[in-house]
């Protein structure tokens, strides 16, 4: 028997839960060999979703839930899920049904033939998404390929099935900021990715709004590149050569004609350009700098209210 630990993130999931539920326990029933857990984070939901994981647990000994004290994230969900989880292999799932269970038998039979440690989802297009939306994500992708050695790969889900030797080296990132697309790819190992077309919502609107993503998309960069830093250092050389030359050439003009003291408004663009510059760059090292300043308190990654189903002795041991 090998132990299988799906872990689920819920935010405001009221509706979404009831048939997930249906339909993973219909697919896992149908797994040869396979003890399921399911692992069901509340990230702070507002609506029913806590009552409902107190009902799907009471009803199920496979269901157990973590609950958090308020909604601290995606990523700290995947994460709390993670350290909880007690399978040999765990996945990661929506709630939303984003996801399809159904291609669960075939990650599970790619993990057993031994040939990789993860199985991983990457839809190939964006169908149903507002186009302003597709087309930044295109161009994060595009940038952060370019700035980052850690790959990451455009359309990549946070579906993933994975043995419990990569969870391990996972939970050894103890990162605040947490960007699991790029965790998931800086660990290593073996990646099996299967291709599948964008799934719409089963309900609800996505919890995403466009500057939740600008300061993902942020986020990833800053996590996972430092490219951005090396910008001052280059656009302040380059400056370095043009203001020598231009010095030059005044004192040259000054020789030969003379007079040279003339064009303050070209002086005083000049001026606002490089300044202009100059906090740009500042702003940059203020982004590492808040970065490094929140890693350092080191804060935990969140904090759980209540737990819940499974086997309670084990859970109070
Ligand atoms: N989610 C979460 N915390 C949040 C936002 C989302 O746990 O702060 C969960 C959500 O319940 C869902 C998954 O993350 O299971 C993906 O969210 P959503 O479907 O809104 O994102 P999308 O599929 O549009 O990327
Ligand atoms: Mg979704």
């Amino acid at each position: 028997m090998t132990k299988l630990s799906i872990i689920v993130p819920c935010y405001n999931e009221e509706a979404a839960l009831p048939p997930f539920y249906e339909a993973v326990t219909a697919v896992a029933s149908a797994l040869p060999e396979v003890e399921m857990e399911y692992l069901f984070v509340d990230d702070g939901s507002r609506d029913r979703t806590l009552p409902i994981l107190r009902e799907l647990a009471g009803r199920d000994a496979q269901v157990r839930y973590l609950s958090f004290s308020r909604n601290f994230g995606k990523e700290a969900a995947m994460y709390a899920g993670l350290q909880a989880a007690k399978g040999d292999l765990v996945a990661i799932m929506d709630a939303d049904l984003q996801d399809p269970p159904a291609l669960l038998p075939e990650m599970l039979s790619l993990i057993r033939s031994g040939e990789y440690d993860c199985v991983a989802v990457r839809r190939v297009n964006r169908k149903g998404e507002p186009p302003i939306r597709s087309f930044f994500a295109r161009a994060f992708y595009r940038l952060i390929h370019k700035l980052s050695r850690t790959e990451i790969v455009d359309g990549a889900r946070d579906y993933r099935l994975m043995t419990r030797q990569m969870v391990d080296s996972i939970l050894q990132l103890t990162e605040v900021n947490r960007f699991s697309k790029g965790i998931f790819s800086w660990v290593g190992y073996r990646t099996h990715w299967l291709e599948m077309e964008n799934v719409e919502r089963t309900d609800g609107r996505s919890k995403w709004s466009f500057f939740k993503l600008w300061i993902y998309a942020m986020d990833g960069i800053i996590a996972f590149s430092t490219a951005p830093l090396a910008i001052a250092s280059v656009l302040g050389l380059l400056f370095c050569v043009i203001s020598f030359v231009a010095i030059v050439f005044v004192i040259v003009r000054q020789l030969i004609w003379g007079g040279s003291a003339f064009g303050w408004p070209s002086l005083v663009c000049i001026l606002l350009f490089v300044t202009g510059i100059q906090l740009f760059c500042i702003g940059i090292l203020g982004q590492y700098l808040s970065k490094t300043y929140l890693e350092v308190k080191r804060r935990p990654i969140y904090i759980i209210r209540e737990t819940g189903g499974g086997n309670q002795d084990e859970q109070q041991a």
